[in-house]
């Protein structure tokens, strides 16, 4: 039989049918543009990575609201509200892969994570530092709070819904994109009110570093409850870090409270078991390190079972990696009948391009393609019952972070190689590149680019994932 006959009799018996997705999965490279997927590629030498393997290939515009200036409270809280950003495709390019026309065009006024994780939540552009906060119209007072309105995001609709729900990231889980999720207030670093506000909501599962008596190394400190307790401008908190961080390991609204790295293990390992009982039904992750699961390490434990790590160090032996954190959460979850929505961030991709430090970002993006395929490993378990027409997998970045730069080279010779920012001077913030989108599932075929210079923009993949749980999408008439 020819390809075309092929074709041929796969079309006469698909007759195409609406589906709905009973599971949404989205995962979110934090600062990983085009280029570093790129690297990674070249780096493990292979001809796609896992993301790439997903069907559907589309890229897509970062920018928030107010994308120029930085006013507001010294520059760090609430900037002039009302100006509208945008993106000049004549002056950062049709595409990811065209080398930019302007090349300074994408370093300025770029998004920052909390306005672009509130995008994808939610489907509204909103100003810098805010989380699922209706801009204030202009002339409105900076910093009178308690008045703003507040957009719900994919999570409370899933909710509605009764699906199940939770936010996994290797950086702490009261950080802008976990939160940007559930969270909704005026600035990123109420870390108090944001913790407060994830607690107590109806997150299934809630996955994440910010533990208070555990150093960047995975070695016991002096509580600190930096990411359970600072406030800063208005906020609304009636309770201290260390009574919440209790209330967690009471077992806070239901959630069973782990730490211990084979704990992770024994949720993710497939057999319907914990410690040999049943499964808990939701589950709070709190891994034994501070601000990431292994990007702001400084020691050498010397483990030699590390198969993957890039940089000479060896990783912290008892944290459990993005791809443990991302099985044992779909293990829990996946316990719903009425399925369930949960978001994945590789959220120290994004540290380490700050640092411009290839060799950690290749640590941290490698975790995260390995939790991509462990997504795509679930979906097609056939005993689970999830499949491609029930699921929709989406994988994008927030924004671009380091200006990473094309490179010419495979294997070791990309770390010697690197280059960050215009003529390799290094840049260390965001940039407003365009980002890559891979999807495959219900409703993921809208995500795609059709022609060179089809550009979506953040907003776009809240519509998609909210028209796949409300609606769903004709399956494509050639199978997935
Ligand atoms: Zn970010």
């Amino acid at each position: 039989m020819t390809n075309r006959e092929r074709i041929a009799e796969r079309v006469a018996f698909h007759k195409p049918e609406i589906n709905k997705a009973k599971y949404v999965i989205l995962l979110i490279g934090d600062g990983m543009g085009y280029w570093h997927v790129d690297a990674l590629r070249r780096y493990l030498n292979v001809a796609r990575t896992n993301m790439e393997s997903l069907r559907y290939f589309g890229y897509m515009t970062t920018f928030m609201r107010n994308s120029t200036g930085e006013g507001g409270l010294s520059g760090e809280y609430w900037d002039a509200p009302s100006e509208l950003g945008s993106y000049d495709p004549n002056l950062g390019g049709y595409t990811p892969w065209q080398i930019q026309p302007v090349p300074a065009y994408v370093d300025e006024g770029a998004t920052d994570s909390a306005a672009a994780g509130s995008a994808l939540a939610n489907g509204h552009k909103t100003v810098k530092y805010a989380l699922n906060v209706v801009p204030k119209p202009e002339g409105y007072p900076a910093d009178e709070a308690f008045t703003v309105k507040y957009y719900p995001t994919i999570v409370d609709f899933a909710e509605a819904k009764g699906m199940a729900t939770g936010v996994v990231t290797s950086v702490p889980f009261s950080h802008a994109t976990p939160a940007a999720f559930i969270a909704k207030t005026q600035y990123r670093k109420n870390y108090g009110e944001i913790a407060r506000q994830m607690i107590f909501s109806n997150l299934d599962v809630i996955m994440g570093a910010g533990h208070p008596y555990y150093d960047d190394n995975g070695k016991p400190r002096e509580a600190n409850f930096y990411y359970w307790s600072t406030n800063k401008g208005p906020y609304i908190n009636d309770e201290d870090g260390e009574t919440l961080y209790e209330k967690v390991v009471n077992g806070a609204r239901g959630r069973v409270f782990v730490e211990e790295k084979s704990d992770f293990e024994d949720l993710a390992d497939g057999d319907g078991l914990f410690h040999g009982g049943p499964m808990p039904k939701r589950v709070f992750g709190l891994a034994q390190v501070a601000n990431t699961l292994q990007a702001n390490r400084n020691i050498d434990d010397g483990d030699p079972s590390d198969d993957w790590k890039v940089g000479g160090q060896a990783f912290i032996s008892k944290v459990p990696s993005l791809e443990t954190m991302t099985k044992a959460t779909l293990e829990v979850l996946e316990q719903d009948e009425d399925g369930f929505f949960v978001m994945i961030e590789g959220g120290a991709i994004d540290w380490a391009s700050h640092a411009n430090n290839m060799t950690r970002m290749l640590e941290e993006i490698i975790d995260f393609d390995k939790s991509v395929k462990a997504v795509i490993d679930w979906v097609n378990d056939p005993t689970n019952g999830s499949n491609w027409n029930n699921t929709l997998v989406v994988v994008v970045a927030d924004h671009e972070t380091g200006h990473l730069q094309p490179l010419n080279v495979t294997g070791d010779e990309v770390i010697k190689e690197q280059c960050w920012g215009v003529n390799c001077e290094g840049w260390h913030h965001h940039t407003n590149s365009l980002v890559p989108i891979y999807a495959q599932g219900v409703c993921a075929r809208a995500l795609a680019a059709k022609y060179d210079g089809d550009i979506k923009d953040n907003t776009y993949i809240f519509k998609v994932m909210y028209q796949a749980i409300q609606r769903g999408c004709y399956t494509p008439i050639l199978p997935e």
